[in-house]
């Protein structure tokens, strides 16, 4: 193997995923400690200050010009190069938390043991599925009281329709938390309670050993005998083929504020989840090993102050290596150009890079050039990686310019703002260009849409909430448009367009949406919308 392609094989890119405070943050920060990234917990962010009420939050982001936080970061762990993407929770939850799943090759689901499968992790659940990619699961806090092991992995099966193997099986919980069982290797992985350090024995010892008691106790040691016979007869076997497709997910119990379980999980994941992965454009298939380099834009950064055209855009690159001294061929952009400042983040610092290989994520200084899902690659190719979905959003509100006589700044800045892909703006048919419909997938994206209407375009808006949560893109079987009359809808739905002319229903219940489809069978309903 080339050094090029040990480069690219031993790079593993991924998400974690969770609802908010599940553990994900303290999670990273342990795989970036045992990844010499950095010496000491509690660096990987200032977290509690960037969690501050909505009304601080332009403030923090003025502060932080133009920050791209923690939402990449590359660390080195016997002999992988790992790049984990974080997926913000709380009121950063904006189409961009689903846009960086697209870069991604994997998941790591994270699990509180004592609450199980939550809101939000449900929803980037959903975007995992769509893809295919293998979803691990850690279900953390097992230092604590926790819910059933076995109505866990239920409820993960049942509630996100996926199946679940566990590869190791916890001793107890809470203060009996003893450590796991290695179901492959058939060994006790012992935990000694040191003050969380990464230290934790191994100890092979056959179920049924009466030396096993002295270790964790008769009880927990015949409980532990019950289950795993439960288990061995009960669940799937283990399918790597089912891991790959994103069908079977490996289940792992630890406690990531102890590191009980942390390491074993690092070192299976690693083992079991996938190099970097292709992606297609049009027909075609880029592998990571291509020779040339190719990397798509997934999520701009737009800075918070006047001169909005200071971004950041991250892109993935997909394949090859990407080289600081060479120019690059901006597809949609027409160019060939030079990437401005290329950067990563290594847990809290940000450095310039001179090279990056197939896996790897970038942020490159944006002079307003990039959208989301442009396409990179090598001077003399042309191909375009497929679009980026849309995905819906979930609040929306009906917004116009106070002062009438702004019409035009107005169309004007949330056409921009629109097509940066902050917001998802929709009109009702028939109805005049006074006012718009504004979705979003986070509502922190409305107080930043008024931040920056009133700065960047001088335009004070008016806005009313609407009681919608759902929306979905139609097409009748003639792929012919329709009217509010052709339709049989509740008076909670409304029929809307976006700005390329495609139709969609607003609606305020999942109920509401059944309804609709059973009413109307020549329309067929999509939850994610094609194209950028
Ligand atoms: P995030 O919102 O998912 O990133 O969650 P954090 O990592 O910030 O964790 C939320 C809270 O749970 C913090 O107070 C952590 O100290 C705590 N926490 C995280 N992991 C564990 C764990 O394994 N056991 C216990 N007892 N607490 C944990």
């Amino acid at each position: 193997m080339s050094q090029y392609e040990s480069e690219i094989s031993r790079r593993r890119t991924f998400a974690i995923i969770s609802h908010p405070d599940a553990g994900k943050t303290t999670l990273t920060e342990k795989f970036l400690l045992y990844g010499g990234a950095i010496a000491q917990a509690g660096v990987v962010k200032g977290k509690k200050n960037t969690r501050a009420a909505t009304s601080d939050w332009m403030e923090i982001e003025k502060q932080r010009g133009i920050s791209v936080t923690s939402s990449v970061m590359q660390f080195q762990y016997e002999g992988f190069c790992i790049n984990i993407l974080d997926t913000p929770g709380h009121q950063d939850f904006s189409e961009d938390t689903y846009r960086t799943l697209m870069a991604a090759d994997s998941a790591v689901m994270v699990i509180d043991a004592a609450k199980g499968v939550e809101a939000q992790t449900r929803k980037l659940f959903k975007v995992c599925v769509m893809r295919d990619i293998p979803i691990f699961t850690f279900i953390n806090k097992m230092d604590r009281e926790a819910r059933d092991p076995f109505e866990l992995c239920e409820e993960i099966e049942h509630e996100l329709g996926i199946d679940t193997y566990a590869v190791n099986w916890p001793i107890g919980c809470g203060k009996d938390f003893k450590g796991v069982y290695d179901r492959a290797k058939k060994e006790i992985i012992h935990f000694t309670s040191n003050g969380g350090s990464k230290a934790a024995t191994a100890t092979q010892v056959a179920l049924g050993d009466p030396n096993l008691d002295a270790l964790i106790g008769k009880v927990l040691h015949s409980q532990l005998t019950d289950d795993v016979e439960l288990l061995d007869g009960a669940s799937c076997d283990f399918d790597m083929d089912r891991v790959r497709h994103g069908k079977l997910s490996p289940v792992f119990f630890g406690s990531a504020l102890t590191n009980f379980g942390v390491e074993p999980f690092l070192e299976s994941f690693l083992r079991m989840t996938t190099p970097p992965l292709p992606r297609t454009a049009g027909g075609q298939v880029i592998d990571s090993m291509d020779d040339d380099f190719s990397a798509f834009v997934f999520k701009i950064q737009a800075n918070m102050n006047k001169a909005h055209r200071d971004r950041i855009a991250f892109m993935r690159v997909v394949s090859g290596r990407f080289d600081a001294d060479r120019e690059v061929y901006h597809v949609q952009g027409g160019k060939k150009l030079r990437l401005s400042r290329p950067q990563q983040l290594m847990a809290a610092e940000r450095e310039i890079i001179e090279e990056a290989f197939a896996g790897d994520i970038m942020g490159v200084f944006d002079p307003g050039i990039f959208s989301i899902g442009d396409t990179l690659c090598a001077p003399g190719k042309k191909f375009q990686f497929d679009p980026i979905p849309t995905f819906a959003p979930e609040h929306f509100q009906r917004v116009r310019s106070r002062d009438t006589m702004k019409r035009k700044q107005f169309l004007k800045g949330m056409e921009q703002i629109a097509q940066e892909g902050a917001i998802q703006i929709f009109k009702t048919p028939y109805s005049g260009m006074e006012e718009v419909i504004v979705g979003v997938v986070g509502t922190l994206q409305f107080d930043v849409l008024e931040y920056r209407m009133r700065s960047e375009y001088n335009v004070e808006l008016y806005v009313e909430g609407l009681p919608y949560e759902y929306l979905r893109w139609i097409r009748t079987e003639d792929g012919e448009s329709v009217r509010e009359d052709d339709l049989i809808l509740g008076t909670d739905v409304k029929l809307v367009e976006d700005y390329k002319g495609n139709q969609l229903l607003l609606f305020a219940s999942q109920w509401s949406i059944n309804w609709t489809a059973e009413r109307n069978k020549n329309l067929t309903l999509f939850e994610f919308g094609g194209g950028a």
